[in-house]
């Protein structure tokens, strides 16, 4: 049987125990998920694509999760990986609106497209990596937030260690 596979990107800047959570729900329902991790400097990202690629390799593991970047549209990485389905995570509230837009821009543009939305376990409702870098950069406590190699990356970012 084909395997179903299906891509997740974002930026990961970087990746927090909310996108592991996303991760390890789409692996109950696909074979294989793609971390797709965007290459964007227009975002002023904190961490380069290589450490932001590095830091969710160690935290996946053991999981059938690939991890890559991209740059470009989204459907167009699509294609090129011949899969149809993106998988989003959703927290309360905030990212119904911009996640709705880019779900049906995508499927506007490609209509095999499908976009999948997985939520988080409750503890991480609220959790963003922006939230996750602004407590580590005050040297408050985010090991509940970040896996252990990310937070050591923080703090050194940070100059907190
Ligand atoms: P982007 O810049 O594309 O929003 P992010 O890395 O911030 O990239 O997020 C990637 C995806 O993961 C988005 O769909 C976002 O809503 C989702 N996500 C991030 N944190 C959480 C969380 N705590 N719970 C659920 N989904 C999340």
């Amino acid at each position: 049987m084909e395997k179903r596979i299906a891509v997740y990107p974002g930026s990961f800047d970087p990746i927090t125990y909310g996108h592991v959570d996303v991760i390890r729900r789409s692996l109950k329902i696909f074979d294989k998920v793609i971390v797709a991790v965007l290459d964007n400097e227009n975002k002023s990202p904190l961490f380069t694509a290589e450490e932001r690629i590095g830091m969710i390799k160690n935290v996946v593991k053991g999981m059938p999760v690939e991890v890559e970047t991209f740059s470009g549209l989204l459907v167009d990485y699509m294609k090129k990986k011949k899969t149809h389905t993106v998988i989003r995570g959703l927290r309360a509230m905030s990212d119904f609106e911009h996640e709705f837009q880019m779900a049906t821009v995508n499927k506007f543009m490609d209509d095999d497209i499908e976009t999948i939305f997985v939520m988080t376990d409750k503890k991480y409702f609220y959790l963003s990596s922006r939230l996750a870098k602004e407590l580590a950069k005050l040297g408050g406590p985010v090991s509940e937030f970040v896996p252990k190699p990310v937070e050591d990356k923080l703090k050194v970012k940070f100059g907190k260690k």
